[in-house]
C-alpha cells in the first residue's frame, strides 16, 4: 500500500458515529498537528490554521469526520439488542452485516439478524424486512449475558468492513468513504500546501455530526469566519446496472470529482464555480458537473454558505458507489484529481480573486 492507501485505510477503519468521534478525531489531529495550529469548536470539530503569504482571505476547507452508525436502544430478555439509526441507513443493506458495539469494557462483535428465511412462509419471504424487526445478535441468550459483556443502552454501534484494494488495483472497498474520503483529501491537500506558496490563510476543518444535521459545520464556521469555503464530500454515483437510462445524467467512478452546480440545499457562488472549472481545465483535471434536485440529504455547504452575511461556497465530492453501506467503492483516479484541483484552486484564491466573488 502506498501513502494514500494507508491514509484511507486508517481513516475509514477508525470509528466515529455522530457525537462519538473521539477515535477518528485523534487520528486527524495527529495528521494536522504537524501542518498548522490546531484548535476546536466546542462540539469537537477540528480546525487547523495554516498561514500563507497573506493573512487574508480566510479559506475554509471542510470535510466531515463522522460516519453513519447506530446506538443500542433496547436489550430484550432473550439477549437480543435493538438499535436506533444514527444517520441515513437503507434497511435493505443491513441484514447479516457485521457490527461492533463500543462498550465501556471494550468492543463487542455482533451480526444484524432477523428471522431465518427457512422459518418464513412464502409470502413473508417476498416482503422486505424492516429495520424495526431487526436486532443485533452478539451470541448471547439472555439480558444478563449482554449485560456481562458490557453492553449498555446508547452505546455506539459501528459497521465492520475491512479496507480492501480491489481487482484492478485502482478501486478501494470500505465503509465510511462518506466522508473519510473527503478527510483524506483534506489532509493530503494540506500536506501538499505545506511547502507551496498560497496568498491566503487556510483553515482545514474536520466537522462533527454532519450526518445528523450539519451540526459541526454550523459551529466551526463561526470559529473560522471564512471569506470562502470549499466542502469536500463523498457522494453517490449511478454507473451501475439499472441506472443507465436517458432520464438522468450518469455520474461515474474514475471520471473525476463531482462538482455540484445545483442541489436543493445550496446553490454555489457562480464565480467560484467558474474559477474552479477554469482551474480544472487549465490543469487538465477531469471533473463531473452535477445539477440534481433528487440528491437526498444535505452537505456541510448548506450550513456554511449561510454563515454571517453569506460565504461563497462550493461542494466538491469524491464519487462513491454504494455510499451509506458497509461496502462503498471509490476510485484512486478521482482522489488524485481532486487533490490536484484543490491545490491549484487554493493557490489562485488571493485577496483580489476572493473579493471578486462577491463584487455584485
Ligand atoms: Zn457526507
Amino acid at each position: 500500500m502506498d501513502e494514500i492507501e494507508i491514509l484511507l485505510k486508517q481513516l475509514t477503519q477508525a470509528g466515529g458515529i455522530p457525537g462519538h468521534e473521539t477515535e477518528v478525531r485523534g487520528l486527524i489531529q495527529k495528521h494536522l498537528g504537524s501542518l498548522g495550529e490546531v484548535t476546536h469548536d466546542r462540539l469537537g470539530s477540528v480546525i487547523c490554521r495554516k498561514s500563507g503569504e497573506a493573512a487574508e482571505p480566510r479559506i475554509m476547507l471542510a470535510a466531515h469526520m463522522d460516519e453513519i452508525g447506530f446506538v443500542v436502544s433496547h436489550i430484550t430478555k432473550e439477549g437480543f439488542i435493538r438499535f436506533a439509526s444514527v444517520g441515513g441507513w437503507w434497511d435493505q443493506v443491513l441484514l447479516a452485516q457485521r457490527v461492533v458495539i463500543k462498550t465501556a469494557k471494550g468492543d463487542v462483535t455482533g451480526i444484524i439478524g432477523a428471522r431465518s428465511p427457512h422459518l418464513l412462509s412464502d409470502e413473508e419471504r417476498r416482503k422486505l424486512v424492516e429495520r424495526k424487526d431487526m436486532y443485533i445478535d452478539i451470541g448471547a441468550s439472555s439480558a444478563e449475558e449482554v449485560d456481562k459483556a458490557g453492553v449498555r443502552i446508547a452505546d455506539p454501534v459501528l459497521p465492520v468492513s475491512e479496507f480492501t484494494i480491489l481487482a484492478n488495483g485502482k478501486t478501494y472497498l470500505s465503509k465510511a468513504f462518506d466522508d473519510r474520503g473527503g478527510c483524506a483529501v483534506l489532509l493530503t491537500v494540506m500536506r501538499r500546501l505545506r511547502d507551496t506558496a498560497h496568498a491566503n490563510t487556510l483553515f482545514a476543518v474536520a466537522t462533527v455530526q454532519e450526518e445528523v444535521g450539519l451540526r459541526g459545520a454550523r459551529t466551526s464556521v463561526r470559529v473560522v469566519d471564512p471569506d470562502v469555503a470549499i466542502v469536500l464530500e463523498g457522494t453517490a454515483v449511478s454507473d451501475v446496472p439499472g441506472q443507465s437510462d436517458d432520464s438522468h445524467q450518469v455520474l461515474r467512478l474514475g471520471r473525476g470529482p463531482i462538482v455540484t452546480f445545483y442541489r436543493g440545499d445550496m446553490i454555489p457562488n457562480h464565480k467560484l464555480r467558474d474559477l474552479l472549472v477554469d482551474t480544472a481545465e487549465r490543469g487538465d483535471v477531469p471533473v463531473q458537473i452535477r445539477a440534481d434536485d433528487r440528491v437526498r440529504g444535505g452537505t456541510d455547504g448548506a450550513a456554511i454558505h449561510l454563515h454571517g452575511s453569506g460565504v461563497p461556497t462550493i461542494v466538491v465530492s469524491l464519487p462513491v458507489r454504494y455510499v451509506h453501506s458497509h461496502g462503498g467503492i471509490m476510485h484512486r483516479t478521482d482522489f488524485d484529481a481532486e487533490v490536484e484541483l484543490l491545490v491549484r484552486l487554493v493557490q489562485r484564491l488571493d485577496q483580489k480573486a476572493v473579493s471578486d466573488l462577491t463584487a455584485w
